[in-house]
């Protein structure tokens, strides 16, 4: 894990301020990313935390274009790359500066890599592209990635087709094409959901091993123990907007907004509705606090007007959430009597046997290796 570079302090090499996104639906606009602002520092991870349909995928592909327009509209005070303004980029220009200097790596491997071509002509020709170097060169440089997203025999490898590795040694495949380009920052999103838990270990030493060389990481994920791993920061997300961030260590030890404490109570769990769900159904509200419909500390100041501002909540700088029990008039005491880690909340769960045993005791098998 990386931590934030001691000394003067540097530019965020990216720095985002109320980034909104509206996707028009049959049923109107849907405000999927409503007001968020975060930074990403130089060789920092940053993990987004939340529920399917919190919004921390748009969130992501916003940043880069990748969001379609229409029918979404995309709208920020400023989205800052490296110091200067990427928001306003023509659709050209932001392509350029995607697989170059950000790289996005999704979960499913299959999108970033081509069926009919063997996987050394993909890496070599991502290389090509970003970088004005010779075939030979650019074939070397190539096993030398290979090698370093862990593939075995890396050189021989390279005329093999992506359908003869499994689906974690795509998943490096497809990190190994995003690295091509020798990216500033990584945006992975859900890249260790589909792999077994070998495989994600491996993945999660290779992000580290990323971050060592200087590279930033925007990690989306909804496995809290993934973020325990690799997290400089973490942001947690509900309803479209960030509802509390933080040091890793000063959120999963001090869980304090209402709804990171029912996000980390219920880590394990899969049974009740999605945000998907409760949006379609109308209980996530459009205005005030968008936890209200569920907060069981919900106040008549939780309604109406924006979503509430940050306040800070612990001794950890730049540890806030998004409550008005943590204003100048508020009382947070209640609220903070729910703290647990989500780690403790689960070992505590499986010791109970009210979900299965954590998958990190699985035995592990033979995926990672080539078929
Ligand atoms: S602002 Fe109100 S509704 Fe929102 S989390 Fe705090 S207490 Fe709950």
């Amino acid at each position: 894990m990386s931590r934030r570079r001691d000394g003067p302090v540097e530019t965020p090499l990216l720095s985002v301020r109320d980034l909104r996104t509206r996707i028009r639906t049959d049923g109107g606009w849907l405000h999927a990313v409503d007001g968020v602002s975060f930074d990403v520092d130089r060789g920092e991870t940053v993990c987004l935390v939340g529920e399917s349909g919190s919004g921390k995928s748009v969130t992501c592909e916003s940043l880069t274009g990748l969001v379609p327009q229409p029918p979404a509209e995309v709208s920020a005070d400023a989205v800052e790359f490296d110091g200067e303004s990427v928001i306003d980029r023509s659709a050209t220009e932001l392509r350029s500066i995607r697989g170059r200097r950000i790289a996005h790596v999704f979960q499913n491997p299959q999108s970033a890599l081509d069926p009919v071509y063997a996987v050394g002509e993909q890496v070599t020709e991502s290389i090509r592209i970003h970088e004005d170097v010779s075939r030979s060169a650019a074939r070397g440089r190539a096993v030398d990635l290979l090698r370093r997203v862990g593939i075995p025999r890396a050189r021989e490898r390279l005329d093999s087709y992506p359908h003869e590795f499994s689906g974690g040694m795509q998943q490096r495949l497809a990190i190994a094409v995003a690295l091509a380009g020798d990216p500033d920052l990584l945006i992975a999103d859900e890249p260790t959901t589909a792999v077994d838990v070998t495989v994600q270990a491996r993945l999660l030493d290779l992000f580290r091993s990323i971050v060592g060389d200087g590279t930033s990481i925007l990690l989306v994920t909804h496995d809290l123990r993934v973020v325990a791993a690799v997290a400089d920061r973490v942001l947690v997300m509900y309803g479209g907007t960030i509802v509390e961030r933080g040091p890793v260590e000063a959120v999963f030890g001090e869980p304090s907004h209402p709804y990171t404490q029912a996000l980390f109570d219920s880590y394990g769990e899969t049974d009740g509705p999605s945000i998907d769900e409760r949006t379609a159904r109308g209980e996530i509200p459009a205005d005030g606090c968008r936890f209200r419909a569920e907060c069981p500390h919900a106040i008549d100041e939780c309604a109406g007007g924006a979503q509430p501002p940050f306040h800070r909540v612990s001794g950890a700088a730049a540890h806030a959430a998004s409550c008005v029990h943590y204003g100048a008039d508020g009382d947070p005491s209640p609220i903070r009597e729910n703290a647990t880690s989500p780690m403790d909340s689960r070992a505590e769960r499986e010791s109970e046997g009210e979900i299965a045993e954590s998958s990190s005791t699985a035995t592990p098998n033979a995926e990672g290796e080539p078929r």
